[in-house]
């Protein structure tokens, strides 16, 4: 099964290593407007296939793209220091205008599957611009934020990032509403699970992890340039569950009639992905102040999209 991934830097070529570390689809093509980039990250990464899983890596054009069932967007500017994911928006936005119509000419029946930043708004954008159902343009959203969210509550609870239940939502960025009401160890609220086995999860624990979720990228991009290991491990996932039909949980964006009143806007909540993308959202149960929160970032979202609308 092939995968093309347009845009082959930090975040496509490392969404590339994860699959084929995970043995994600059979063949996967570089497509990059720098094309010795393209072909210099598929080499490199075909390197690692005898330590890992059999795919056929290889940098190529547009009509490479024939019959991918899956082609990731990750082509783009990235967020400089300081520079919040909208402001990114005009930019990416010229870019997604040249990229989907060539995407859509090779693969018309592909599930398109959105990274690039604004992510939220870029995937509202794909949607419009490919006239494709919002079922089969799905943007990554709040899967990293979510993979964040839990990796700390499994620090502080002491257990697998695996056990632990708790999404974050709305748009993947400032806004984002970590769901502290629904977030489970297991079977049992994280509250619950940490009286139970002696530790604390207080108003300066949900503090601090709330901050190490909002504040993560920009600190990260802050010492490092970029953040692409959980993403592309993100997209990787996405991916397998589009190829195998794998119906998991993840929470991504696509384009939502209604959203606590806001209406048209592409952003994050808890979603079924499986072999024709999005197949169902889980509505979560959401506390006052946390569904006042989401109806604030869909606002939000909406204004970027009625920006674009606009401009
Ligand atoms: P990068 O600069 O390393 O890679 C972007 C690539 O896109 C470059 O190789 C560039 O040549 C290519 N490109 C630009 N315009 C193109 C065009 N018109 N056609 C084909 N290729 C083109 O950036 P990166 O670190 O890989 O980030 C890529 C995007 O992913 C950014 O928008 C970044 O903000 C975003 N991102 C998203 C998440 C997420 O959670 N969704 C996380 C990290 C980064």
């Amino acid at each position: 099964m092939k995968v093309g991934i347009v845009g082959a830097g930090f975040v496509g070529a490392t969404a590339a290593y994860a699959m084929v570390m995970e043995g994600v689809g059979s063949e996967i093509v570089l497509v990059d407007r720098n094309a010795d980039l393209a072909a210099a990250q598929a080499q490199d990464i075909i390197h690692a296939t005898p330590f890992a899983h059999p795919l056929i890596v290889r940098a190529g054009g547009y009509g490479d793209l024939a019959g991918a069932r899956v082609v990731v967007l990750s082509a783009g500017v990235n967020q400089q220091p300081g520079e919040t994911r909208l402001q990114l928006l005009a930019r990416n936005a010229a870019v997604f205008a040249e990229v989907v119509p060539e995407v859509l000419a090779a693969a018309p029946d592909t599930i398109l599957l959105v990274a690039t930043n604004p992510v939220d708004v870029m995937t509202w954008i794909a949607q419009r611009q490919s006239g494709l159902p919002p079922e089969r343009v799905i943007g990554t959203g709040t899967i990293l934020d979510t993979a964040r969210f839990r990796s700390l509550l499994s620090t502080a609870l002491g257990i697998a990032p695996q056990s632990v239940h708790a999404y974050v939502l709305g748009e993947h960025g400032d806004s984002e509403v970590l769901h502290w009401s629904g977030a489970r160890a297991g079977t049992v609220p994280v509250s619950t699970f940490a009286a139970q086995t002696g530790r604390r999860i207080g108003e300066a624990e949900r503090a601090e992890i709330d901050e190490g979720v909002r504040r993560a990228a920009y600190r990260i991009i802050s010492g490092k340039g970029a953040t692409y290991y959980g993403i592309g491990a993100g997209i990787a996932e996405i991916t397998h569950a589009i190829l195998r039909d794998g119906r998991a949980v993840m929470t991504t964006s696509i384009v939502t009639p209604e959203i606590v009143g806001i209406r048209d806007v592409a952003l994050s909540l808890p979603r079924v992905v499986g072999a024709t993308g999005i197949t169902a959202t889980l509505w979560p149960d959401l506390d006052p102040a946390e569904t006042d929160a989401l109806a604030a970032s869909a606002r939000i979202l909406r204004e970027a999209v009625d920006g674009v609308e606009g401009g």
